[in-house]
């Protein structure tokens, strides 16, 4: 018989972001295969039996190619076992579980998706910036900063500066001056509020505010490393302003 495989979403960092069914999976797995971004306090989830692999992927430090990961997966999954394909975030957005999916569809084996919280919205709560707000953001969009530089899978800055409200920036920080180079150029303002999350919805989160046209000289004074994600558009202020109010509140019963 041969295994089933789960491509599952372990959420955004803090541990508790995982969904119920994710969470049974990985107790009930007898591989689990993770990736650098999944909190290891998930995978002291596992039967104690469970064989835990990991896949690596740093940038720029392959621990196992694309390819590898799926003849591993192909691999476990034929020997009967119940596989789980855990990642950080959600497995759809940004976290090639798409092509994983297809690597198994063509070989026949069965496999279910189950979503995650992905960082771009763990990270925006943990920072206190809702990514639409009345008034304000009518629209979010998700967008890889690691592209940048290669023409044909150009991302379209032109029309992402004008036509989304906010933009989430996954993968954009060693890129991080390119990307503001490249709105700026198409007309975004250099005052629309920019906020970079650093190991968002974790407890090691650090966040730095300001605006499209400064962000890149914060960033580098507070050092900001990857996982980070930017956002940039006018909810940003959001922020603040509660941070304010929960402020003023505190005061207030001080
Ligand atoms: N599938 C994942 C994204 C993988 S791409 C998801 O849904 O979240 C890796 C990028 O995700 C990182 O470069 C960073 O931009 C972002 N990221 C992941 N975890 C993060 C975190 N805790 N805080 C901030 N950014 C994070």
């Amino acid at each position: 018989m041969t295994g089933t495989v789960h491509i599952v979403g372990a959420g955004p960092g803090d541990p508790e972001l995982i969904t119920v069914k994710a969470l049974r999976l990985i107790k009930e797995a007898d591989v689990i295969l993770y990736d650098r971004l999944v909190n290891e306090q998930l995978l002291a989830e596992a039967k104690p039996e469970g064989q835990l692999v990991y896949c690596g992927k740093s940038p720029g430090a392959h621990t196992m190619s694309q390819e590898q990961i799926h003849r591993k997966l192909v691999e476990y999954a034929m020997q009967g076992k119940n596989v789980v394909r855990l990642k950080g975030g959600d497995p759809f957005i940004f976290g090639r579980g798409g092509e994983e999916a297809l690597a198994l569809a063509e070989r026949g084996i069965p496999y279910e998706v189950v979503p995650g919280i992905t960082s771009a919205l763990g990270a925006a709560s943990a920072a206190d910036i809702p990514l639409t707000h009345r008034g304000m953001s009518a629209s979010v969009a998700f967008v890889t900063g690691s592209r940048c530089s290669s023409p044909e899978t150009r991302i379209r800055w032109d029309l992402l500066a004008h036509s989304v409200d906010t933009l989430v920036i996954y993968m954009g920080i060693t890129q991080l001056e390119q990307i503001r180079t490249e709105l700026l150029m198409h007309g975004k303002d250099a005052d629309t509020p920019t906020a970079i999350v650093e190991n968002g919805s974790t407890d090691q989160q650090r966040t730095v505010t300001g605006t499209l046209g400064l962000i890149h000289k914060q960033a580098a004074a507070m050092k900001i490393k990857n996982p980070a994600l930017i956002i940039i558009g006018a909810s940003v202020k959001v922020r603040e302003r509660l941070n304010l109010l929960v402020m003023d509140a505190i005061h207030q019963v001080g």
